[in-house]
């Protein structure tokens, strides 16, 4: 059960949604040093016995496009992190 007026909880909902948007913006709008990222962390999540076959990762329930390109949230499981 989540406490509404938490400020840690508004503020994980808050980094949640900023990931979101800059997973969705780096997939529609691609630049190459994003890629390679994603690209490193899709190899890593590829082998992983989360990811449902329609490439969501289960742990998360986020679609791993655009999971893989943010840079604010890691790997639920620490397979990969949010810096790199
Ligand atoms: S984000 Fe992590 S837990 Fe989810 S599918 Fe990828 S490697 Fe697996």
């Amino acid at each position: 059960m989540g406490c509404r007026d938490c400020p840690n909880e508004k503020r994980r909902a808050w980094d949640k949604f900023l990931a979101i948007v800059e997973g969705w913006t780096n997939l529609v709008w691609k630049n190459s040093r994003m890629e390679e990222i994603a690209k490193n962390r899709a190899k890593i999540c590829s082998s992983c016995d989360q990811l449902s076959a329609l490439g969501v990762c289960k742990k998360c329930s986020c679609p791993v496009a655009p999971l893989t390109r943010q840079m604010r949230k890691s790997c639920p499981l620490n397979k990969w992190t949010a810096n790199k």
